[in-house]
Order: C-alpha cells, then structure tokens, then sequence
C-alpha cells in the first residue's frame, strides 16, 4: 500500500534499486558553540551522545567506525549500500582541502553510494560548497542544515549562535550545485505557540530543500536545557497530542519534500522527558494509523511555494 507521507527509506529503495542505509562516523569535529568561536556550552538541547550510536565515536578511526558501523547495519536492517553519515558535531567545521580528503576516504569503502553531511549555516562558505558540487557529479551528496527554528526568539533561547537569515543565506548559496539539501526542525520550543509551529511547515516549504528530519523537544540529561527544565518546567508533547499536531504538520508541508524523521528518539538512559514509553516503530505505526483515520496524507493542505517566509 502507498503512504501517505514521501518517505526516505522509499525514496533511496527507488533511487539505488536496493536497501541504502545511512553508516554514521564521528571524526572529531566541534563546532563554534562550543570551541568559544561564538559561545561555550552549545546549544541548550544538544547532547551528541544522545543521537550517535555507540559504533561511530571520535576514539575510533574511521575505518573502524565504517566497518563497525556497516556490518552492525547490513545485519540489523538487511542494508545492501551505505550513505556515510558525518553526523556528529558540525562536519564542515575545518579546512577545506582535509574536508575533501576526508569525505572521498569515506567514499572509497566498498558499499559506499555515497555522504551526508550535517552541518550548521555558518560553516559553509563557495570553497566548500565546490566541494560538494564536485563529489555530487561522482555520487549521492545530501547537505543537512540544522536549521531548528525559523524565529529568531527561538534560535536566541537555544543559544544557536546565528539567525535565520544565516540560514536562508546559505540555502541560497547551496540550491542548484548538483547535491541534495537537508534541514532539522524542531518542534515543541517554549518560546513558541502551537500555531507558530505549524505554521513553519509552510516556511520549510519555501525552501530549497528535498529532505526534511523533523524532532520534537527531548529534555536530554547533560545539557543546559535539562538544567533549565529542573528548575522550571515547561510543556512539552505528549504523545496523543504529538500525533495530532505532526497529522496537521504534514498536512501543511510541501508533498515534494522526503521526511526522514518524524519525531526524536532519545535512549531511556538519557532522557528526562517525555515519557512516551512506545518504541520507534510503535510512533511510526502511531502516525500512519492517525493519517489513515483522517483519509489524509502530506501536503493536503499544502500553501504553495509561494506561502511562507517568516521575517525570523
Ligand atoms: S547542536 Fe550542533 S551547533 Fe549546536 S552545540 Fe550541538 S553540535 Fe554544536
């Protein structure tokens, strides 16, 4: 049966004929929230343990990360090919010739179609981005943007370090090379209303972007957000009421863009809240059956390209 919703694991199985998973690598990067270029601490919600799996660490060489990694996945998933993932940290963060160096090492593993890179819009610049216009002619090539929020109030309570006029800048450097663009979202800030939150599906919608990973606020222990939410508080998704708004999230969304996430998966040993208590396939399930219920699907009620741009 067709989904609903355009899917990634869809969308590779059609573009590579096969199973492609994504094999993520952690090759020390910071990032300038962090290194005190822009700030110390990072941002408040970011703990990279909480989303690197344990096979891709910095202490490890990449090749042992790759074959680690693959082998972990070609059992686990029946993955036949591999996007590297240059997940952890901001991966364009470091000079431009070692960047390229490193990304066709990672190219030249067996199995390996192609990268995808995770990075912040202020560490892009032409240099790099002829990078990737480079590589994109030789293999798959995906550019994730963290984007997190289109209003500037957010990005200053995430301790972000830019705005989004940073982001809508290196978009425009970004469309058109030849590779693919990405963008994280989040959903569930205190700093914004149910409404303002929806209506950011129209503003991603406006962007150039093929792919969007979309998480709801996770309180993740070790970050200043944890410590914030100790002491006060606030609101976050519970799981009928996530169902609902993400139903209404993808109604409103471009149908054209591939939706790789829905929603955040934290492991229990790291999370404050919420407390789902389901697994990841047991959300999945959860979102299909509520677009089923509703005889509804991505984009219904898509704006048109036109919609959106929100002054940050
Ligand atoms: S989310 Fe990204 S930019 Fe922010 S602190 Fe973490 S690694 Fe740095």
């Amino acid at each position: 049966m067709k989904r609903r919703y355009n899917s990634y694991h869809d969308y590779m199985k059609e573009k590579f004929g096969c199973r492609v998973n994504k094999v993520s690598v952690d090759m020390g990067f910071t990032c300038p929230n962090r290194d005190g270029s822009l700030a110390r601490g990072g941002c408040v919600y970011c703990n990279n343990d909480s989303f690197v799996p344990p096979y891709a660490r910095a202490r490890y060489s990449m090749h042992d990360q790759l074959t680690d990694g693959m082998d972990y996945i070609r059992k686990r998933f029946k993955a036949e090919k591999f996007i590297v993932y240059f997940q952890a940290y901001t991966n364009t963060y470091g000079d431009a010739r070692e960047l390229e160096n490193m990304y066709r090492e990672a190219l030249s593993y067996d199995g390996v179609v192609g990268i995808a890179v995770g990075t912040r819009s202020d560490c892009v610049d032409e240099e790099k981005i002829e990078i990737f216009e480079r590589l994109a002619k030789e293999c798959y090539v995906s550019l994730e943007y963290g984007i997190e929020s289109v209003y500037d109030k957010s990005l200053e309570f995430m301790n972000r370090g830019h705005d989004y006029g940073s982001v809508l800048r290196a978009f425009e450097m970004s469309r058109g090379r030849g590779f693919e663009l990405g963008a994280h979202i989040i959903l569930g800030l205190p700093t914004e209303t149910r409404e303002e939150m929806l209506a950011m599906a129209d503003e991603v919608s406006s962007l150039p972007i093929n792919c969007i990973k979309i998480h709801n606020l996770h309180i993740v222990k070790g970050t200043p957000l944890a410590r914030m939410y100790m002491v006060a508080p606030f609101e976050l998704f519970g799981y009928e009421e996530y169902l609902d708004f993400i139903v209404r999230f993808l109604e409103k969304l471009s149908p054209d863009i591939i939706v790789e996430r829905f929603f955040t998966d934290t492991p229990r040993s790291l999370l404050i809240a919420p407390g789902w208590d389901r697994s990841h396939i047991e959300v999945i399930k959860g979102i299909e059956e509520e677009l089923e219920k509703r005889d509804t699907c991505q984009g219904r009620l898509y704006a048109g390209a036109a919609h959106g741009r929100i002054a940050g």
